[in-house]
């Protein structure tokens, strides 16, 4: 079979690999339908994390379950499913906690020892527990949709929810990437009023507006903190959602809330410097995030995409073949793209 890997710094390749098997009776094999390239694959793209020698990668992916170990009682050929970005057993103390990232027993796909979303079969460990399966195959057009649910719009929503929005409440979204993006939906969807975006890029800008993006702030650091406070009457927002992970993200994202606001986080954190932490005690600013508990979101939010109210499917603006992956990082690296659709089976 075919799939993406990663074989150094901005070295992608698309290789032949092992086919999967069951090994698990608790398993599943999936044919992938489409996957997708996602801003958290640029960190070990440019090199900022390690990785093994022609390590598969990617996390996000839909498609159709080809075969079912023996102990699986919920699945079946021919369901079509959407995978969360990690994997999870259902029943350790942190699942029964909807903490599904926590689980004891789960792990993230493209990591050592797990396969990658982006190539054409994936073994799913748990899958009862951790697949959703639709009751019936979706129409084709709906599947970017459905893919944004494996991560990039559930950890929007993980931010909003950690970051309380309430109806009414102004929130702002540090970070234009697809995340970002779809934080302004998910903020939107829990009845915020007045919604800034910082973004500087004008097709991004495009999106977030569509999305329900109030007003947007270009500016960046000090300038765009005073900004988001001018917007506000001098005040700040109730809730920020920071979907960066970087020390300049997360130290405007605390000083554009208002005091006693709250910031939901979930960019991946690089930080250089603790003084934001002591930023946080000054402002008395909650902090709260982590990985998405995408499987425990997902039932509710594919309901909405499914009755039509909930589309994030704009924050694909390149598709490409399986075989073309090393552009859709290119694009994405370089900014060109917000999030690239990788294409493997359309007769799923
Ligand atoms: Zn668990």
């Amino acid at each position: 079979m075919r799939a993406v890997t990663l074989h150094g710094p901005r070295s992608i390749e698309v290789s032949d690999v092992p086919d999967p098997s069951i090994v698990e009776p608790t398993d599943v094999i999936v044919k992938v339908a489409l996957s997708c390239i996602c801003g958290s694959d640029l960190w070990p793209y440019r090199g900022v994390h390690e990785v093994g020698s022609a390590q598969r990668i990617g996390h996000e992916f839909v498609g159709t379950v080809v075969e079912v170990g023996s102990a699986v009682g919920s699945l079946r050929p021919g369901d079509f499913v959407i995978s969360p970005f990690s994997w999870s057993d259902g029943t350790c103390p942190a699942c029964r906690d909807g903490v599904t990232t926590g689980c004891r027993n789960g792990g993230f796909w493209g990591q050592p020892g797990s396969d990658g979303g982006q190539g054409e079969f994936v073994r799913v460990p748990f899958a009862d527990a951790t697949l959703v399966a639709l009751p019936e195959p979706p129409p084709r057009e709906l599947w970017p949709a459905l893919l944004t649910l494996s991560d990039v719009m559930a950890t929007g929503h993980h931010a909003a929810v950690c970051a309380h929005v309430a109806p009414g409440g102004t929130v702002g979204v540090v970070g234009d990437g697809a995340v970002g993006l779809c934080g302004i939906l998910a903020a939107r969807r829990l009845g915020a009023g007045q919604v800034i975006a910082l973004s500087r890029n004008p097709a991004r800008q495009a999106v977030a507006q569509q999305f329900g993006a109030s007003d947007v702030v270009p500016e960046r650091g000090r300038d765009a903190v005073a900004a988001v406070r001018e917007l506000t009457g001098g005040r700040g927002v109730d809730h920020v959602l920071e979907c960066v992970g970087t020390q300049e993200s997360l130290e405007t994202a605390i000083h554009i809330a208002r005091r006693g606001g709250s910031v939901g986080f979930v960019g991946v954190p690089h930080l250089t410097d603790p003084k934001p932490i002591s930023d946080l005690f000054a402002r008395s600013v909650g902090l709260r995030g982590g990985g998405a508990w995408v499987r425990t979101y997902l039932p509710e939010l594919l309901s909405d995409v499914m009755a039509g109210s909930l589309d994030p499917s704009a924050v694909f603006d390149l598709t490409l073949p399986l075989e073309e992956a090393a552009e859709g990082y290119r694009a994405m690296d370089e900014r060109r793209a917000i999030k690239v659709l990788l294409e493997l089976d359309s007769s799923a």
